[in-house]
């Protein structure tokens, strides 16, 4: 299979890996920095962050963006670390909803900014929004954070994000036995009466959480067998989105339920995306080491296409994750490093 197909309608050549898949969806960490530290993600000290110059400015970004939509992508998520914390993030977005080629700009956020962002956000172009709350108690949320205070500014978030119109709007929940176990079915209600797809995460390892990604692993299997116990769940198409989420939903439930599984059902055929971290590695894979400097050459003002077009081409067939093992993860210390 060649990386790019020709151009055969007028409209930008597809990006095809060396696997056959199509990848239009690339994935935005625009800062390495967070407001939390959620045990699964982040060192409660944080981690050596990036400094300024490192960082790819939003110009930077715009540009790496126009030229990988002449080259066929044509949906955008800003994650991070947390990408509120960003200063003028608004700016970004409008600038990434002017490229032509883009259709969607989606976001990620653990939603303690959001409440009076949300409205500048949908103005300058955000269509939808993933927020992560992994407990709907409030000394729990405190806890799994390690910052006071985070779940009712969560919970305002989530209603600003109603409020002004994301749809679809998904709510992440990463999966912890001993931690949040006993709240899936509280989440899974979440969805009957509200328009909110609620998605549980299977842990995965990295070098900064391998014991509690082996001890309170909890597999997506077990936690529909717990929602299955409270209501008949039938396998629904699920909202529009780029994941790799399986969906069900209670009968007549306004939302859906969803399951990610990295861990205990492998997902990576499906794999449509690229990754591109704050100090602009283009990344074809969460895991693993194969990365490529798109910063410098672009400083340098060399073309970026080759490059995009080698990173695709080596884009592996999967993730090598093991549970209790860091191998796999390429001496990734935080998902927060890679977006996500
Ligand atoms: N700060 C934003 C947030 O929390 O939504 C965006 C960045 S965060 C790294 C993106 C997603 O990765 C969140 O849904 C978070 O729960 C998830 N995540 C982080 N570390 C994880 C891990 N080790 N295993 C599974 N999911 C993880
Ligand atoms: Fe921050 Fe998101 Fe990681 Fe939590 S999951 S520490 S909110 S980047």
């Amino acid at each position: 299979m060649q990386p790019f197909e020709g151009i055969s309608n007028g409209t930008a050549p597809g990006m095809v890996d060396g696997y056959g898949r199509r990848i239009e969806y690339l994935r935005i960490s625009v800062t390495d920095k967070c407001n939390l530290r959620c045990v699964y993600c982040m060192p409660e000290e944080g981690l050596p962050w990036l400094r300024r110059a490192e960082i790819l400015d939003y110009e930077e970004i715009a540009e790496i963006v126009r030229v990988m939509a002449g080259m066929g992508l044509k949906r955008l998520r800003l994650t991070g670390g947390e990408p509120l914390v960003r200063k003028d993030l608004p700016r970004l977005v409008a600038m990434l909803a002017s490229i032509p080629g883009i259709e969607d700009i989606a976001l990620s956020t653990n939603a303690v900014l959001l409440a009076p962002m949300a409205r500048g956000l949908k103005d300058a172009g955000i269509t939808r929004v993933n927020i992560s709350l992994d407990t709907l108690r409030e000394d729990r949320a405190d806890a799994i954070a390690r910052r006071p205070g985070t779940l009712p500014r969560v919970l305002r978030g989530l209603d600003a994000a109603e409020k002004v119109g994301f749809e679809p709007i998904k709510i992440n929940v990463v999966l912890m036995r001993g931690e949040n176990d006993d709240e899936v079915a509280d989440f899974a209600e979440l969805s009957r009466n509200r328009p909110l797809h609620v998605r549980f995460i299977e842990v995965m390892p990295t070098e900064s959480n391998l014991e509690l990604s082996a001890s309170s692993f909890l597999s997506c299997d077990e936690a529909l067998a717990a929602i299955a116990r409270v209501d008949a769940l039938e396998p629904v198409p699920g909202p529009p989105g780029n994941g790799p989420a399986t969906y069900f939903s209670f009968p007549g439930a306004r939302g859906t339920i969803g399951v990610i599984t990295p861990m205990s059902h492998n997902f990576c055929s499906r794999c449509n995306r690229m990754r591109l971290t704050a100090d602009g590695q283009l990344r074809p894979c969460l895991f693993g080491t194969i990365e490529t400097p798109l910063r410098d050459p672009l400083r340098r003002g060399e073309d970026l296409r080759p490059l995009v077009e080698e990173t695709l081409r080596i884009k592996p067939e999967k993730h090598l994750l093991v549970q209790g093992s860091s191998a796999g993860s390429g001496g990734l210390i935080a998902l927060s490093q890679t977006g996500g």
